[in-house]
């Protein structure tokens, strides 16, 4: 007797621990991750996902409230994207990239006239961190200038350059791969670095310290500014008003090239085809992946605009990869967009988020003195913990290492335990489920997290 059968028909049963053991044993033998020490870690062994739920090889089931690395937009298994691949497969499954081909063509052509006003063609990657490692590079060239601005508290990816650019622990123990790099803060009205009260003084105080910036680091040196349109992992941090057209002032006074990086809050995350179309900014470099075809095939890519493609358009473009613009990836790419349009998922997302997600976000953040704050847009939101709302010293610290500690640890448990797969960084529970999802699993999702933070609550003092 089996428990399920997947899309191919074959036929798989649970409850068999030998299976369970014999995934983890090969895992824990052979298999190097990332971000770990190799000895600290037992990656959960995945039979199976359908849409927003996956389960183990012994049946135990799990609702997906992080999409997994916040790119499962479509959930597991959509039946599209599924049959993209199988059709494209059959058909023409690689091709390299100096060649012409009809749906990375299509792709590109999509994705553009989706993009900004002047956007004019797309770079294909492999994923997130090469798109801003050639974003960047782009700019570079395009200016003839060599630093690179970037935004503590911001994640842009593990490459040498991505990793540079990163703001927060991640790049610590990687050091300096990019001598051009230098950071600044952002807004975070909640932690204010410039005393800010209001969102307006957090706005015009963060500009001027962009400003002051680039004034002592060279304007004439600076080739771009990049920013996370929100702030993905580190804490959904939503741009308060007249920032991000603010710093668009500031790029155009300089002559600096603006990078939006949209790998995790693109494609749909918080209810706009890309994010900045929703904050007023128009970029000139937007990297993307994650949810541009859910992960399903590795893609990521740059849209580029109509000026910086004309630096390249008598010289030759220095840089490529032999995957750019996968037919497999590309295919999937093409689906999304269709799966978009025809489950209407953008209003969706704007329907769950406003009238679901965030009243009930507002009465958990009332109920729980551990929620600092809470924040978000469409279905990408967070929950802040600290154990002292007064002082709002987070539930964690920031240790040396950047790791979470012992309460977070049992937050996490609270949610495992009750069926429900979280997304936690660092003192923060955040939300970001396939945006598939029913109204009916959103509310379950939420009640779980409402009584893991009753856990959280026994910490504050
Ligand atoms: N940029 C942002 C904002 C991200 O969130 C991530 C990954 O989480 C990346 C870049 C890196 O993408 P990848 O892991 O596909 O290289």
């Amino acid at each position: 007797m089996s428990d399920f059968t997947d899309l191919n028909g074959a036929e798989h049963s649970f409850g068999e621990s030998e299976a369970q053991r014999e995934v983890r044993a090969n895992d824990r033998q052979y298999v190097f991750h990332s971000w770990s020490a190799q000895d600290a870690i037992n990656p959960l062994p995945i039979a199976k996902g359908e849409g927003v739920r996956f389960w183990d090889y012994d049946g135990t089931e799990y609702l997906d409230f992080s999409s997994q690395l916040v790119n499962l937009n479509l959930g597991h298994q959509h039946p599209g994207l599924v049959a993209a691949i199988q059709e494209q497969a059959g058909r023409l499954a690689t091709i390299q990239p100096a060649m012409a081909n009809d749906v990375r063509g299509e792709l590109a052509k999509r994705i553009v006239e989706h993009s900004f006003e002047g956007a004019r063609s797309v770079f294909f990657t492999n994923g997130g961190a090469d798109a801003n490692e050639y974003a960047v590079r782009m700019a570079r060239h395009h200016t003839g200038r060599q630093k690179v601005l970037a935004r503590y508290r911001s994640y842009h990816g593990s490459t040498a350059t991505a990793i540079t650019l990163t703001g927060e622990p991640r790049r610590w123990a990687n050091g300096t791969l990019d001598a051009g790099v230098v950071h600044f803060q952002g807004p975070y009205l909640y932690r204010s670095a410039f005393y800010a009260e209001t969102p307006e003084q957090e706005t015009e105080r963060a500009l001027a310290h962009l400003e002051q910036t680039i004034q002592l680091e060279g304007p004439n040196t600076i080739a771009a500014i990049i920013l996370e349109t929100v702030t993905g992992t580190n804490g959904v941090l939503v741009p308060p008003p007249g920032y991000l057209p603010g710093v668009r002032a500031l790029a155009d006074k300089y002559g600096i090239v603006i990078i939006a990086d949209e790998v995790m809050v693109g494609f749909g995350r918080t209810g706009e085809w890309f994010a900045y179309q929703g904050f007023d900014l128009r970029p000139d470099l937007v990297t993307f992946a994650k949810g541009v075809n859910s992960g399903y095939v590795p893609l990521g890519g740059v849209v580029i605009s109509e000026e910086i493609h004309q630096t390249f358009a008598k010289t030759p473009f220095p840089g490529g990869l032999t995957y750019s613009g996968h037919p497999l990836a590309c295919a999937t790419g093409v689906a999304t967009f269709d799966i978009f349009e025809e489950e209407r998922i953008l209003e969706r997302v704007n329907d769950l988020g406003s009238r679901v997600v965030e009243p009930r976000l507002r009465e958990l953040a009332a109920k729980h003195p551990s929620v600092g704050e809470f924040r978000g847009k469409g279905l990408f939101w967070s929950l802040e913990l600290v154990v002292d709302p007064e002082t709002r010293e987070p539930l964690v610290p920031f240790n040396a290492t950047g790791e979470a500690a012992a309460p977070m640890n049992a937050v996490v448990a609270a949610c495992k335990a009750a069926g429900l797969w979280p997304f936690v960084h660092f003192n923060r529970l955040q939300i970001a489920p396939p945006l598939i999802i029913s109204e009916e699993d959103l509310v379950a999702g939420l009640d779980i997290i409402d009584a893991a933070l009753d856990v959280a609550d026994g910490y504050v003092t």
